[in-house]
């Protein structure tokens, strides 16, 4: 039976993450049978709610799926609430008698899940009396799940570990990392090492540059306090772009298991040039967002100082130093307010060696240039790839001319494909952690970015410097052409 068999205990249950996304991962994973009787959740906030309320706030978050009234009732009623200040030591006592009770009632055999949807600074304290007060079970497995930020820097990063290795082993730790539950990040290694022609052709005599794009469209929202800490290269370069990094380079797994994987991923991002402090402002740009029109500054957002520096775009220059990649740039770049809202990778490969038809007799005919080959990974909201390669123009006489291969996902396969959430859910209950970032990775990924953070922390930038709807400061172009490269995605 393909039944999966735990009792959730989110903490956060209250909280924006838990509505949007894991009650409607939790119910698709239940319309598909993974879960069915023998499951059970917790949820734990501050606020004083019923078990009835609790089960009205998941119907309203399963409201734009369409479900029958029927089925939803009969899922939430899986769902218990206990209000609990994960402060208090008592409130464990409650929480151990609770968990006790339903693992009985469902018969979920000591599976236990601990989802932290709550604020890092709260991780510690959750992860050390979830051993005091002795919740985990030793019959059955014990998980836990965790969101980003996973740390501010590397100190911060290895504080949270240490303070939930105290009481998980590192096996037992999911950190999520949400793009690699995406269908086409997926698909990065599916590619690599299904098809001879692409891992024959992936090193630095073939590959010219390789460019990294995690675009959005949207200023900073919601999220406002916690961003304006953070900025974009810790909010999405040290995560997401470096674990795309890391799977676009490692070397090719052993076997395809999460303990393989991990061992060419943490290679591939030891193996990340660090920066010295003179080099960052030549390697990495950042900017801000200005006003334009209606749009707002960045400075003018609520809740954001008018002083602040926070970078709200950051364009870099990734150099791998090892026998695969020495020579080969990897531009990434992420920003708030940009052209329009995609992720995208873009693989450069070199020119031929010689061009044949460009000899003298053709000299006045242009069109006899060749573009490079790019391979494109379209990751959302497309699915899909495309291959830019050169043919002969149709008609009489010879001249070559860049053509195009298409290829999208069905959009009915898309729409039905799992979110990220539903899929890394589902990797957790099975075991799988091939999907999150294990701590090795987090480890380099922030020494890596801990240099440029520190740079830029210590100069004051010219902000804002970019307008809304473009992608970024002209700096940005600046660092390709400086190379002789230039974005295969423009505005
Ligand atoms: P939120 O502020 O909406 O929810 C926080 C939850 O924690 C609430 O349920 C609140 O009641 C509870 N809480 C706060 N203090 C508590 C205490 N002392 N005791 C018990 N409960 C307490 O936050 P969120 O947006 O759901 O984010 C949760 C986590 O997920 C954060 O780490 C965030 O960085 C991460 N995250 C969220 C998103 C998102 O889309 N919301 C995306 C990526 C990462």
């Amino acid at each position: 039976s393909k039944e999966k068999i735990a009792l959730f205990t989110i903490f956060g249950g209250t909280g924006d993450l838990a509505q949007r996304k894991l009650y409607p991962s939790l119910f698709k994973l239940y319309q598909k049978g993974y879960l069915q009787d023998h499951f059970a959740v917790i949820g734990t906030a501050r606020r004083p709610w019923s078990d009835d309320h609790y089960h009205e706030i998941i119907a309203n978050s399963l409201a734009s799926l369409n479900a029958d009234a029927k089925t939803v009732q009969a899922f939430a009623s899986h769902f218990y609430y206990q209000s609990h200040d994960v402060t208090d030591a008592q409130h464990y006592v409650t929480l151990k008698r609770l968990s006790e009770k339903l693992d009985a009632q469902y018969g979920l055999q000591g599976n236990r899940i601990f989802y932290l949807a709550m604020a890092p600074n709260f991780f510690g304290t959750i992860a050390q009396h979830l051993k005091s007060e002795n919740i985990l079970t030793d019959n059955g497995f014990n998980r836990v799940i965790i969101e980003k930020p996973f740390g501010h820097d590397f100190e911060s990063a290895k504080e949270l570990n240490d303070a939930l290795t105290a009481t998980f082993n590192e096996n037992q730790i999911y950190r999520i990392d949400h793009y690699l539950g995406k269908e086409m990040i997926q698909n990065i290694s599916a590619i690599r090492f299904g098809n001879n022609i692409w891992e024959s052709l992936w090193n630095n005599r073939y590959i010219s540059n390789v460019q990294i794009t995690l675009s959005e469209k949207l200023g900073v929202e919601e999220r406002a306090v916690y961003y304006d800490n953070s900025g974009a290269l810790r909010d999405m370069v040290q995560n997401h772009i470096l674990q795309i990094l890391s799977l676009l380079t490692m070397d090719q797994p052993v076997e395809f298991t999460e303990k393989d994987i991990d061992i060419e991923k943490v290679k591939a991002l030891r193996s990340l040039r660090p920066y010295k402090p003179e080099e960052v402002a030549d390697n990495f740009v950042r900017g801000q967002y200005a006003a334009d029109g209606d749009v707002k500054a960045y400075r003018d957002e609520d809740k954001i100082s008018p002083e602040s520096n926070t970078d709200t775009f950051v364009a870099g220059k990734v150099m791998i130093d090892n026998f695969r990649w020495s020579g080969v740039p990897f531009y990434v770049r992420t920003g708030k307010r940009l052209a329009d809202k995609f992720t995208r990778i873009d693989i450069v490969f070199k020119r031929p060696v010689v061009n044949i038809f460009n000899h003298d007799d053709n000299a006045s005919d242009s069109t006899n240039e060749l573009a490079p080959n790019v391979l494109t990974i379209n990751v959302e909201p497309t699915e899909g790839f495309e291959l830019r390669m050169n043919a002969k123009c149709v008609g009489q006489g010879f001249a070559t001319t860049p053509i195009q291969l298409d290829y999208d996902h069905d959009s009915e396969a898309t729409a039905n494909s799992p979110e990220a959430y539903e899929r890394l859910l589902h990797d957790a209950l099975n075991g799988d952690a091939t999907n999150f970032t294990h701590w090795q990775e987090v480890a380099y990924s922030w020494k890596f970015v801990d240099v440029i953070q520190k740079y830029w922390d210590e100069h004051t930038p010219d902000f804002p410097n970019y307008r809304p709807g473009t992608m970024g400061p002209t700096a940005s172009d600046e660092l390709l052409k400086r190379d002789g490269n230039e974005w295969v995605y423009k505005d």
